[in-house]
């Protein structure tokens, strides 16, 4: 088999160390949340490697680390920054339990995903004291120095650092300079083994004293231990290049004298919303969510098959959709072709196809390939059970489990003497009661497929089960804009809601209450919601024609969600509002009389002001600098001149204060109405985030903004930019 060699930049012949053993490596878990998609997309890659090597006839020892607690990424886990942790911690949970919930549940995601078990899962917990040998070793070579009880790699000894990432000299050094431990000799060196601060709860005891292990020694020594100091092939994401695999690389090789791996294959990104899927950009989704949605894991393995290991794949749902229709097609014609009865074929017409399957997976596993070939096949003229023979011996490769077909379609026998009566009454011309037994059928979950030679009865897909009613949209690309059509009522309000039902309730019936001296309608982007929100608003559309429900398949950002807003209104005037708002009078007069004045673009209820656009405070009345989004109201027409919201806003905060200024800009003015008949509660979109995922959305948000703005004095109304603060500001 061949595959592209990170290392030497250029695809590579496979040549196993052992002749008819392969050994192989790949960084596993880490054991503190669920996997997301993109860490599944990187075990799928090496279980794709994995299952051509095995059909090739060669065996293959894998290995599959499990990142448990006890290591560098700890710290991570005591400052609470996970919600997950922090509330289990709270329960009382250690993070041993916490550790092995997940670790068993990363074990159901790879079953679930047709993903072969590793030969060996070692637990890094585990083998603290390989870690502690590995290190000692290094010391002894020179390649390590200990410090107050710390110990580092030197990063200046090994001479070969870099050769991986192509990561020297001074990028190297732009890369760490935020870390800054004074103890290091240099700032490039890494942690191999970290003393023990005091109240530390894990910790090991080793020749430096009490203390716990460095992130990379962890693989370098479950390496060694499991596969021997010289591997074939190791496997990881591409954000492991460095510093992880560099670090692997300098270790092994420092403590063995000998070269480590053979092959280094990294997966490329799994991506949402056109950023890396991780947790810490909440776009990332696990198996459980899409099952949620009434997806199968399984589709998400075919979806991985659609691009090479080597590209990013953009998620989607829509994406995830075709994919599960494909799926559910292969089962089909796997199902068809078994349920023939078998006449006069010759299996070795299909030993062409066969041989350009396996020269399309073996080539750097082009699996988008393998994939087409198996529709072409498909659709090809060969003998039906020659094909059948083909697709299963295909999907020892594709491992989408399509052999399992024929036994999960079948169905019980009382369903087949439905089937049988239903037949007869066909037979005879009664309908009515032949589609009466359809129906009851049907409810029971079973779908009869009337051929044009035969009539069969088979289970309902999960998918087909769960169908959505209404619409969903993936972006604000799917939604037409009436930005130019002429005006049909008054007022547009308008909300994004994700969740918090009670709140959605509250400001829904004020705002019904409306109306009386100028026509409304109530657009709702119902944004991704799981709490029961999707269904209480359609239900209340149907009640009140007013409300318009748009309703988005994942959590878009608060930019995007309020463009659809803004592209789907047909009210003279629009206002967003926040579902924390309550409307406890008609307030529409006085925002509606404030912007009848031309030069007026927004106003508004809570209006900020700034004197040097890093501090904004919040005003009584009159004009302002911002207006914050609790209430937001412009003429629908501005939009044409200032222009939709950036989306690269993807948390609310701040985007308020950049739209302000995109009117600004075009010379409007901004006006904050006192003592209109609104009350603001609990904001729990904000409230329920912890201090530091606040700080950093907001942080994020606010940069754009300063960057945009920030040398846009003239805009405010007193500015006063001789006072200007560099440290953060108060509206974050
Ligand atoms: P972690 O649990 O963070 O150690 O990650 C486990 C594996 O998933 C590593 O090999 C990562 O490189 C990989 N990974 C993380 N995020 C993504 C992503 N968005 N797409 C593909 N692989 C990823
Ligand atoms: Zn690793």
């Amino acid at each position: 088999m061949k595959l592209y060699n990170t290392l030497s930049k250029s695809i590579e012949l496979l040549r196993p160390i052992d002749a008819g053993l392969v050994r192989m490596y790949s960084c596993g878990p880490t054991v503190y949340r669920y996997a997301h998609l993109g860490n599944l997309r990187s075990y799928l890659m090496a279980d794709w490697i994995r299952r051509v090597l095995e059909a090739e006839g060669l065996k293959v020892m894998h290995v599959k680390n499990i990142t448990d607690v006890g290591h560098m990424r700890q710290e991570v886990l005591e400052r609470g920054e996970d919600k997950v942790i922090a509330s289990a911690l709270a329960e009382g949970k250690s993070p041993q339990e916490i550790a092995f919930f997940y670790t068993e549940a990363f074990h159901r995601d790879e079953e679930k995903l047709g993903i072969r078990p590793a030969t060996y899962f070692p637990k890094a917990t585990d083998h603290v004291s390989e870690m502690i040998q590995v290190t000692q070793r290094l010391i002894e070579h020179g390649y390590a120095y200990e410090i107050q009880g710390n110990v580092y790699f030197s990063v200046a000894k090994f001479s070969e650092y870099g050769r991986l990432s192509g990561n020297t000299g001074e990028d190297l050094l732009e890369g760490v300079r935020a870390e800054a431990d004074p103890l290091k000799k240099d700032p490039r060196d890494f942690t191999l083994w970290k003393g023990a601060e005091h109240g530390r709860v894990l910790k090991w005891s080793s020749p430096w004293g009490q203390g716990f292990p460095g992130w990379h020694i962890e693989c370098s020594a479950m390496a060694t231990k499991y596969l021997g100091e010289h591997i074939d092939i190791h496997t990881g994401g591409v954000d492991n290049i460095f510093p992880h695999h560099e670090g692997e690389i300098a270790q092994s090789e420092g403590a063995f004298g000998k070269p480590f791996v053979q092959l280094w294959v990294h997966g490329q990104h799994l991506m949402a919303d056109g950023v890396k899927m991780a947790k810490s950009t909440a776009n990332d989704y696990t198996l459980e969510d899409l099952e949620a949605k009434g997806f199968e894991p399984m589709a998400f393995r075919y979806l991985c098959l659609t691009a090479r290991y080597g590209s990013r794949l953009n998620f989607t749902f829509t994406a995830l959709n075709a994919a599960q229709r494909g799926l559910h097609r292969l089962r089909h014609l796997v199902w068809d072709w078994s349920s023939l009865e078998s006449d006069q074929f010759t299996l070795s017409d299909g030993e062409n196809w066969s041989k350009e399957f396996w020269d399309v997976v073996s080539t750097d596993l082009d699996m988008p390939r393998a994939l087409a070939l198996t529709w072409t096949m498909s659709k090809s003229l060969l003998h039906p059970k020659v094909k059948l023979s083909l697709i299963l011996e295909f999907d020892e490769v594709l491992g989408l489990n399509l052999g399992d077909t024929q036994q999960e379609w079948q169905v019980p026998t009382s369903i087949d003497a439905q089937m049988a009566f239903r037949s007869k009454f066909r037979g005879s011309g009664d309908y009515e009661k032949a589609d009466n037994i359809r129906e009851q059928l049907d409810s029971q979950g079973f779908l009869i497929e009337d051929g044009l030679q035969l009539t069969r009865v088979r289970p309902k897909s999960i998918w087909e089960k769960s169908r959505k009613v209404w619409q969903e949209i993936s972006s604000s690309k799917d939604v037409e804009s009436l930005l130019s059509r002429p005006n049909v009522v008054d007022v547009t309000l308008g909300l994004v809601s994700c969740n918090y039902l009670d709140d959605l309730q509250r400001c829904i019936k004020g705002m019904s209450k409306l109306g009386e001296r100028y026509s409304v309608e109530i657009i709702v982007v119902d944004n991704g919601s799981s709490d029961g929100s999707s269904y209480w608003l359609e239900e209340h559309a149907l009640m009140d024609a007013r409300l318009k429900v748009i309703h988005t398949d994942h959590v878009l950002g608060e930019a995007t969600a309020k463009n659809i807003i803004l592209k789907q209104s047909l009210g003279e005037h629009l206002i967003l509002m926040d579902t924390s708002v309550e409307v406890t009078g008609d307030f529409l007069p006085k925002i509606l009389g404030a912007l009848s004045d031309k030069n007026v673009g927004v106003a508004g209820s809570w209006g900020l002001r700034s004197k040097d656009l890093r501090h904004f405070d919040e005003i009584e009345g009159g004009y302002s600098d911002a207006m914050q989004a609790y209430c937001f109201a412009f003429r629908r027409a501005s939009v044409l001149d200032v222009d939709l919201m950036r989306e690269s806003f993807r948390f609310y905060r701040n985007l308020d204060l950049e739209y302000s200024f995109c009117f600004l800009d075009k010379g409007y003015k901004i006006i904050s109405l006192d003592g209109l008949p609104l009350k603001r509660h609990e904001h729990r979109v904000w409230t329920s985030l912890s201090v530091e995922e606040r700080e950093k959305l907001s942080l994020v948000n606010f940069r754009r903004f300063l960057k945009r703005w920030g040398n846009r004095g003239d805009l405010l109304l007193e500015p006063d930019l001789m006072h200007h603060h560099h440290d953060d500001h108060d509206h974050n």
